[in-house]
């Protein structure tokens, strides 16, 4: 007998969305069956109408833990995650202390980590002035590639690098260059100042573009493949169209702030809503939804990037000495989801940008769907429930988020992993590796 079958009459497979029987064994699916097939089971849930989708795999989430706990943590971080139907993570190598830029630091991260975790977490590694020795180690521990940074990264610990260098070193174990793409060269001063204007202006459009060229022609000329972070200017996409069809391997996120978040609307003094590249405009946000549709933007993430409210400068209100970082790991579904089906995109398509892709993105291909093999990583989801954002309702360790007060489409009723429904009482989740330790599917 199986452990599990989940039943929905609005099952998200990679065929698309229609009725089935998800069978669970051991932790994973063994078989996709007709939504009435009779299968004997330890536990039978039937969803009825409430859609069910594959856990979905975040890979941009900096927890901070150890070194700025108080900021975000495991803990909290992931709680906020399977909350919010992601069951897999993947945690950027800086604000945590040390950051992950050589395979000691990773042992004291998945050290903090153990026994805290309510979702699966894996890891980036972090490329900075000097490491270059350490990272084939980092890579061999199971790092899903290096982030580096071309401009200041906001935390002294976390310097840019040269590019061009980086993208050879990395090429010759084929990991992944992972880019924050803003030119320090087109990033002016910002000055002091409660205007969200004022902010946007420090770091225009150009300084994207000109990161993405160089990342791009970077990773051209060492073979190397690169992965842009965090795309907000839409400027930057010819760009990566181009480098697509030359061959060059190169692929892009954006975040739910880019897509759904406008600059003319951010108050004065609303720090919540800063981040590097900043927010822009809704034409903006339409080509980046255009870009994504065509699948010139690989996959949707939530640069989860939170910190403390004295840190926001929520007293000041000012956007110049306020940390950079939107939180939202656990709203990113609910947000996605309000704004693609207004612009006619399915729950299939969401579950492609957020899940799949993503998944695919790190060669976690036994992640993100809902196919026979795969992990039996569960949400079930009301596509047409709605909530009201209340920040002290999320298990993020900070109450601040631009989406307070928000009402949002679509809630989180329950989430499994690896088909065992997530309480908040056992941490269940485990470590992730580039390297796998057991047959992938197909
Ligand atoms: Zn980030």
């Amino acid at each position: 007998m199986v452990d599990l079958v989940v039943r929905s009459r609005r099952a998200v497979t990679p065929a698309g969305e229609s009725p089935a029987a998800i069978v669970v064994s051991g932790g994973r699916i063994v078989a996709v069956e007709p939504y009435e097939a009779e299968i004997p089971a330890d536990q039978q849930v039937d969803l009825g109408d409430t859609a069910l989708l594959p856990g979905l795999v975040d890979t941009h989430v900096h927890v901070n833990e150890p070194g700025r706990t108080e900021w975000e943590g495991f803990a909290s971080a992931t709680r906020a995650a399977a909350a919010g139907g992601v069951t897999a993570i993947v945690d950027m190598p800086l604000n945590s202390l040390p950051p992950t830029v050589n395979a000691e630091a990773l042992r004291i991260k998945q050290k903090a980590a153990a026994g805290q975790i309510h979702v699966d977490v894996g890891f980036w590694g972090g490329a900075i002035p000097g490491n270059a020795p350490d990272l084939p180690a980092l890579h061999e521990a199971g790092v899903f590639g290096f982030k580096a940074f071309l401009a200041d990264s906001g935390v002294p610990e976390f310097p840019p690098v040269d590019p061009a260098q980086l993208a050879t070193a990395l090429a010759a174990v084929d990991a992944q260059f992972v880019v924050h793409a803003e030119d320090p060269y087109h990033l002016h001063e910002a000055v002091s100042s409660s205007s969200y204007a004022d902010f946007l202006a420090s770091r225009p459009p150009e300084a994207e573009h000109a990161a993405v060229a160089t990342a791009i022609e970077a990773a051209r000329a060492a073979g190397a493949r690169v992965h842009i972070l965090h795309l907000s200017a839409a400027t930057a996409l010819p760009l990566i169209a181009q480098a697509k069809a030359d061959g060059v391997r190169v692929t892009a996120e954006t975040c739910p702030h880019y897509l759904t978040l406008e600059a003319g609307l951010i108050p004065a003094g609303a720090t919540e809503f800063k981040c590097c590249p900043p927010i822009r405009d809704s034409a903006n946000a339409d080509l980046l939804w255009a870009a994504l549709a065509e699948g010139l933007i690989t996959c949707v993430v939530s640069d989860h990037s939170p910190c403390t409210p004295e840190l926001k400068r929520q007293d000041t209100g000012d956007f110049a000495a306020a940390w950079g970082g939107i939180a939202s790991v656990q709203l990113g579904l609910p947000v996605i989801w309000t704004a693609a089906r207004a612009r006619g995109h399915s729950l299939a398509d969401v579950v492609s940008w957020m899940a799949r892709r993503p998944a695919d993105l790190v060669g976690l291909t036994g992640k993100g769907r809902l196919a026979v093999g795969a992990d039996a990583d569960l949400v079930a989801f009301e596509p047409d429930a709605t909530f009201v954002v209340d920040p002290q309702a999320l298990h993020h360790r900070n109450p601040v988020t631009p989406y307070a007060g928000k009402e949002l489409q679509g809630v989180v009723t329950r989430t499994w992993l690896r088909g065992t429904a997530v309480t908040g009482d056992q941490p269940g989740g485990r470590f992730l590796s580039r390297i796998p330790t057991r047959e992938d599917v197909a």
